[in-house]
């Protein structure tokens, strides 16, 4: 469904950063993928060249078999509009419209009825448990309602592909496990393939597999094999693993 190619990204500068060097990945139908690593390993990078918001300086992005950088300005952006979701860390509602009218919002800029936005976000709220909100703004509800907002936006037109970052970052716990059982419930009921960006093993353990990314290659990924505490568990080795793997200390070992 997803296929990132020797995918490289080097930000130009007065000193060029080599950030992915040579990312490979091949993600089905359906998966809900983790990305982790440490802050500045290049997660956000990857998901922003899979998000097609910022292009790569090599390889290739191909979703359903399609190149979308290869696309012009137009083509490019109806592609987005139309495959993609997006859900960030910060929410990124607008707060001068009520929860209803940011959830709509995407089905504004492709002509759809008033009469079918409202039905198709009463049944979609009902599902994410937002319902009794819909008329409020987004200054006057919680954290975790904010993100429930977020994602039902995102998945309004549904996209074959929701991609997320940090999606749980500003959350407290209770409302991460809420987010994070809205976004399985998504993947689960609707075969939505996701990627999300991390560093929250707790939010991690919902996904089918996840990949840890250092220095901008590939370092590790493990496989959720049904149970999600064995599965945190060996998140947190892996997290431990990876910080305890630093070439610099190798020199003073004997
Ligand atoms: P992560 O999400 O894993 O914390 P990022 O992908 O945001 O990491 O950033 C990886 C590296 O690339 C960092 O060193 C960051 O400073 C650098 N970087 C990110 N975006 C840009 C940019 N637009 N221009 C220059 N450098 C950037
Ligand atoms: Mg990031």
């Amino acid at each position: 469904m997803l296929k990132v190619n020797k995918l490289v990204k080097t930000y130009e500068g007065k000193v060029a950063t080599p950030v992915l060097k040579g990312i490979n990945l091949a993600v089905r139908q359906g998966e809900f993928v983790g990305v982790m690593g440490p802050s500045g390993s290049g997660k956000t990078t990857l998901l922003n060249m899979v998000a097609t918001i910022d292009s790569p300086s090599s390889g290739e992005v191909i979703i359903n078999g399609m190149n979308p950088h290869t696309l012009k300005k137009d083509k490019l952006a109806s592609f987005r509009r139309r495959e993609l979701g997006f859900v960030f860390q910060s929410f990124n509602l607008l707060n001068t419209l009520t929860v209803e009218e940011n959830i709509v919002l995407p089905l504004t800029l492709e002509g759809v009825s008033v009469r079918k936005m409202r039905s198709d976000a009463r049944l979609l709220a009902d599902r994410l448990g937002i319902t009794p909100i819909l008329d409020k703004r987004s200054y006057e509800i919680s954290g975790g309602q904010m993100q429930r907002t977020a994602i039902a936006r995102a998945i309004i037109h549904r996209p074959k592909l929701l991609l997320a970052d940090e999606p749980t970052g500003n959350l407290d716990s209770k409302s991460s496990k809420d987010v994070m059982e809205t976004l399985e419930n998504i993947n689960k009921s609707d075969g939505t393939t996701m990627m999300m960006v991390t560093h929250d093993a707790f939010a991690a353990s919902y996904c089918d597999r996840v990949i840890f990314i250092k220095d901008g290659e590939l370092y590790h990924e493990i496989f959720n094999t049904g149970n999600r505490q064995v599965f945190f568990q060996q998140i947190m080795d892996a997290l431990s693993m990876m910080s305890a793997d630093h070439s610099e200390f190798s020199t003073v070992r004997v």
